[in-house]
């Protein structure tokens, strides 16, 4: 930690990223790290290759975020935050990687140890604790708006203190940034508590979508594009869905499929086309998601993973069957 301490004091053009995609515990780390080094002095440019989610936008900062790198020539160091590998920060990630100092904070079982400086923690529920732990070693002032962005970090990669990723540290932390101005319930108004009439029509062809393998072990969901333009959402209101799956009697292992939207622009028709798709999984512990997410060149945590790939919606689902028919 006291090396990566210097080198955020000695650095002057900081790039700060996180994932595509991001959740709350990206855009909190993202905010988080880039209201630290703003208070250092240092000149910042916050990246995401996504827009930010509706429910995120109450965070300070986040207009500032932008999907252009003007000139990586222009950053002294890089820090990837939330990230697994460094392909998950999108197709920026061969530009960032020419970045001379790469920081690399996360707290995925499955991170890569990419980047010369790493603060990884696999045991830390959310990427804002390491980052909490972080500052208070740097002294950094937990303002507010920090401390909304740490504390938002935690609800939302805990699911709101209910993975089992929640512990005594989990609840130290939130009461410290209680303690520094954080609104618990104004912070679950904004990310639960304001969903577009779309998003809840969204959620009731998800819940139909619902497919349970024959022993009962494992539910499937599944989020199509046509889904999303007939109930006129985007992909960010998919997120949470597949807890609704997971929290099934006797399910062991969600899987929820959902197809990428780069993936329909121009498509012909139909789910026998082979496009993009994103797989993600949840169980409730007795199976290793992480490791079956990594078989397919993604990762994660051991209940919560991901992973991407090119098919067909009956080859992805054959696919998780038979899966399904190892789960005990
Ligand atoms: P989600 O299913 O919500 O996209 O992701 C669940 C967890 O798995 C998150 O912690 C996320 O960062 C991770 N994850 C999702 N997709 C991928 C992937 O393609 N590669 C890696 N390394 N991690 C992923
Ligand atoms: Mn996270």
């Amino acid at each position: 930690m006291d090396h990566l301490i210097t080198l955020l004091n000695n650095s002057k053009n900081v790039l700060v990223a996180t994932h595509a995609a991001p959740d709350g515990d990206a855009i909190g780390s993202l905010i988080a790290m880039s209201l630290a080094l703003i208070g250092m002095q240092k000149r910042v440019v916050l990246y995401n290759e996504s827009p930010i989610p509706a429910v995120y936008r109450f965070l300070p900062l986040v207009h500032h975020v932008t999907a252009h790198i003007e000139s990586i020539a222009a950053y002294d160091t890089a820090v990837i935050l939330d990230c697994g590998d460094i392909q998950r920060v999108g197709d920026a990630a061969s530009l960032i990687e020419r970045i001379p100092e790469i920081v690399n904070i996360d707290h995925h079982l499955t991170n890569t140890r990419f980047g010369a400086c790493q603060l990884v923690d696999v045991q830390a529920c959310a990427c804002t604790e390491i980052l909490w732990r972080l500052f208070k070693r740097m002294n950094v002032e937990f303002t507010r708006d920090l401390a909304t962005c740490i504390y938002t970090g935690i609800l939302t990669d805990t699911g709101s203190f209910r993975f089992s990723n929640t512990n005594r540290t989990t609840f130290e932390i939130c009461e410290d940034m209680v303690a520094c101005g954080v609104d618990p319930y104004q912070v679950a108004q904004c990310v639960y508590g304001t969903y577009s009439l779309g998003r809840i029509k969204l959620l009731n062809l998800a819940l139909d979508s619902i497919e349970i393998s024959e022993n009962g072990k494992v539910s499937l969901m599944t989020m199509t594009c046509e889904m999303l333009a007939e109930t006129g959402t985007q992909p960010e209101d998919a997120d949470g869905l597949i807890n609704y799956a997971r929290r099934i009697q006797d399910v062991r292992m969600a899987v929820m499929i959902q197809e990428q939207l780069n993936g329909c622009a121009g498509r012909k028709s139909g789910a026998e086309q082979r496009h993009p798709y994103h797989i993600s999984l949840r169980s409730d512990g007795s199976v290793d998601v992480a490791a079956i997410a990594a078989s397919f060149g993604g990762g994660g945590h051991r209940s919560a993973a991901g992973f991407s790939m090119d098919s067909t919606l009956p080859e992805i689902k054959e696919k998780i069957l038979r899966i399904a028919e190892s789960v005990a």
